[in-house]
């Protein structure tokens, strides 16, 4: 009897959120290794589902950098990397879109529905939905950066009560196909839609002082004490892009952007439904 209650203690202290986030938009990237271990990946549709039953409307962007060099490595194709950007050339961004929109996408949007969602998987090609052009950097090949997101396509979904799940892969005016960093595409399309949360979800716990250590987790941080830590190079790799991403879903009107460890269970409800939150949260 008293776990009972206690069971619903809990749903009641939830409800101050679900009223406050109810209707609104939550953008989630699904990043790490962690996104390619069945177990977590299944408990994480959960609570996108769960989200989705209260009113939420989650939009769902994917990586999937591990699952294109296992598979090129299956093809006896070598990846190659500058400074931990993959270099993409033509035989290469093919790989990438059928990995990505082809696999990738699919095994979540299945995931999503066999838990009770309605996913429906897309790609920036679909409803032009990431127009692209080329990085600066001409030596990485077919990588985009994002000149415009038309999120008409994404607004019908979320009408009709489907849950988009969003493959990293771009177009450009000249109709080639773009491979594009995955948190870049969360935070524009996050600004797009004037999403009330941007939600990265990671292998790491956050921000963390130093990357060695997970105790340094930093719980909040401003847009100031990014810019700082950058300058300090404290945030390396992968960290760097992500962070640039917050800044720029902050600065399109985002509310808040939460970086958090897909690998903590239910911790896309922790962040969501209660005030003890984990994980870093970034505000402008
Ligand atoms: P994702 O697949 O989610 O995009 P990435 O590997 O691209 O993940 O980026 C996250 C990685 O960034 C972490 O696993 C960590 O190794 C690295 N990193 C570098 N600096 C930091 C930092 N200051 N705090 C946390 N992680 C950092
Ligand atoms: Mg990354």
């Amino acid at each position: 009897m008293e776990k009972a209650i206690k069971r619903a203690q809990v749903l009641i202290e939830a409800l101050p959120y679900i009223r406050r986030f109810s209707g609104k938009t939550v953008v989630v990237k699904f990043g790490g290794q962690a996104m390619h271990e069945e177990g977590i990946i299944r408990s994480i549709a959960e609570d996108i589902i769960l989200m989705r039953y209260v009113g939420i409307k989650p939009v769902i962007v994917h990586g999937g950098g591990e699952a294109i060099s296992r598979f090129m490595q299956r093809l006896g194709i070598k990846p190659k990397f500058i400074e931990g950007n993959r270099i993409t050339d033509k035989s290469t961004i093919e790989i990438v879109e059928m990995v990505l929109a082809g696999k990738t996408n699919k095994e979540i949007v299945a995931l999503l529905n066999s838990c009770g969602g309605k996913a429906v998987g897309i790609e920036g090609k679909d409803g032009q939905l990431i127009l692209a052009r080329r990085t600066p950097e001409k030596k990485l090949g077919l990588v985009g950066e994002v000149e415009k997101i038309n999120p008409e396509i994404l607004e019908v979904l979320e009408k009709e009560g489907f849950i988009p799940v969003v493959a990293p892969v771009g177009i450009s005016k000249e109709g080639e196909t773009l491979n594009i960093n995955a948190d870049t595409v969360a935070a524009e399309v996050a600004g797009a839609l004037k999403a009330e949360k941007l939600i990265f979800l990671t292998d790491v716990e956050g921000i963390l002082e130093d990357p060695s250590s997970p105790e340094s987790l930093i719980p909040t941080v401003t847009l100031q004490n990014i810019k700082k830590m950058l300058e300090e190079g404290k945030i390396q790799k992968g960290m760097v892009a992500k962070v640039k991403a917050c800044q720029r879903a902050l600065m399109k009107g985002v509310k808040k952007v939460h970086i958090i460890s897909g690998r903590i269970p239910r911790s896309l409800l922790l962040e969501i439904f209660t005030d003890s939150g984990i994980g870093t949260q970034i505000l402008p």
